[in-house]
């Protein structure tokens, strides 16, 4: 074969194959362009092969430069990257218009491919920026202590945090994409959802709902869409849990509170009422009657000043209001004190009232009122729940090991039944069976163990036996030198 024909050959070859090439490698580039787009990429580059493989054999000998020209043009054509300007070969044969012509293609088919590279570099940035967005919506979502749950339009869930999945018992990761009711076993919430989605967009439902025994949530449902008058348009329910147990405890807590300061303000206060009434009227006709009458009311009017002493210290401390003032206390002093002050009580009662004296001197830090009042309460209930010709012991025990002190109070007396020793220590709780032994409030325990254990870091701990008596006992650290 002459070189002329060689060159032909190389040219349409080249020309063919490189287009072909190209269009095929730019092809798998792109793979998401639409199939028409490859086809004229790719027929082009054939159709550019089959004319520059022709013109050789139409033309003759006298366009063998040309043909040379248009075979390196071709080679250029088929190496070059996408980014880079093929520029034509220049010619001044018969074959130059073809030159143009193919390199007019090779320009518009540069440009598609730069237009293709710049999409699909589109895309990527907009995958990316969405990728990013998703992960940044689960972790605001997980950082939130509610519980969501997002469903579609066909009830299946799309998204989670783990508050949901944690209050209503499903796995995180195997939900997404399911139905409602494979992921909840709670037929309610499932309806309730189901409900808003049907109710369309813009419809907002919360109510108290009981997950389990022990837990309440207020759920709101939330219906999402488009427009608020096509039930069609919805486009999913935004389910919120929100754990309301403790605030409904506290709730009820705070009302029985109340019912039971009021109980316990409005005996004494009626029982002031009604000697004030019966002296103003007259109805004590003789000095002793009138003394008795005025002894009842300083009574009940201390038992009322108790009564909201009691009540304003037990508040303070569990609201942390209270101000508590730290000081080394001798505590063996502490108790011989409280001991001596109700001595008068015990002998009125014949109640042999003693405290075994602890040799070793040492002391606590603590605020010394509140170990007094809790020492005087613990002693004087003693006392009170004892009959007359008991026996009420108060001694003390260190344990060196431990760094503690413990105080205890021992009595004779009536002795707690064992089903009430576990609320004992709760504001306004009373032993029914020990009621008509002696008056009282139900709070000087419960002011006891906050002092002990909320302020001091103390322990109070209590053994007894009904007809045998009670041993009340107080731990305290011991202070450092
Ligand atoms: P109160 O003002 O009723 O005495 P407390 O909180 O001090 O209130 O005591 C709660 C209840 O515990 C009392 O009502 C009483 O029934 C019982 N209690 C407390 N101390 C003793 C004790 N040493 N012996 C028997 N019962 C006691």
């Amino acid at each position: 074969m002459t070189t002329y024909g060689k060159n032909a050959l190389i040219l349409g070859l080249t020309t063919c194959f490189g287009s072909a090439g190209l269009a095929a490698g730019v092809s798998a580039w792109f793979a998401p362009l639409p199939q028409p787009a490859w086809f004229m990429v790719g027929g082009g580059a054939v159709a550019l092969g089959v004319i520059a493989a022709s013109f050789p054999m139409v033309l003759g000998r006298s366009t063998k430069r040309d043909i040379d020209a248009l075979t390196n043009f071709a080679r250029t054509v088929a190496q070059a990257d996408s980014e880079s300007q093929t520029a034509p070969p220049r010619m001044n044969g018969s074959l130059s218009q073809a030159a143009r012509a193919m390199s007019q293609t090779v320009r518009q088919l540069t440009q598609e491919i730069n237009g293709l590279h710049q999409n699909r570099r589109e895309l990527e940035l907009t995958s990316r920026v969405s990728e990013a967005e998703r992960r940044n919506l689960e972790a605001i979502l997980n950082a939130i202590s509610d519980g969501v749950v997002v469903t579609d339009a066909f009830n299946e869930v799309t998204l989670a945090n783990g508050a949901a999945a944690r209050a209503l018992e499903f796995e995180l990761e195997q939900s997404l994409r399911r139905p409602l009711e494979e992921i909840l076993v709670d037929s309610r919430l499932v309806k309730l959802i189901k409900d808003t989605r049907d109710a369309g967009p813009a419809m907002r439902r919360s109510v108290e709902h009981k997950l389990r025994e022990s837990s309440t949530y207020q759920v709101t449902t939330t219906c999402v869409g488009g427009d608020a008058s096509e039930k069609a348009s919805a486009t999913g329910v935004v389910t919120v849990l929100r754990d309301v147990t403790k605030d409904k405890e506290i709730a009820e807590m705070k009302s029985d509170f109340v019912s039971k300061v009021s109980h316990e303000l409005r005996t004494p206060l009626s029982s002031i009422k009604a000697y004030i009434e019966m002296l103003i009227d007259g109805e004590a006709h003789d000095e002793e009657t009138r003394v008795e009458f005025y002894d009842i009311v300083q009574n009940e009017t201390n038992r009322l000043q108790r009564l909201i002493d009691n009540i304003l210290s037990i508040s303070r401390i569990e609201s942390g209001v209270v101000k508590v003032h730290r000081e080394p206390v001798s505590l063996p002093a502490l108790v011989a004190e409280c001991v001596e002050v109700l001595q008068p009580q015990a002998v009125a009662k014949s109640i042999t009232l003693t405290e075994q004296p602890y040799p070793a001197s040492f002391e606590v830090f603590a605020d010394r009122d509140m170990i007094y009042q809790a020492t005087m309460n613990l002693i004087s209930n003693a006392v009170k729940y004892t009959p007359d010709g008991g026996a009420v012991d108060v001694w003390m025990d260190v344990d060196e090991h431990d760094r503690t002190v413990s105080v205890s109070v021992k009595d004779s007396g009536v002795g707690i039944p064992a089903d009430d020793l576990p609320n004992l220590f709760q504001k306004f709780f009373r032993v029914q069976s020990n009621n008509k032994v002696a008056k009282g409030t139900g709070l000087g325990l419960n002011l006891v163990k906050h002092v002990v254990e909320t302020v001091h870091e103390g322990k109070i701990d209590v053994k007894s036996e009904v007809g045998v008596g009670s041993t009340f006992i107080y731990t305290l650290p011991i202070a450092d030198n």
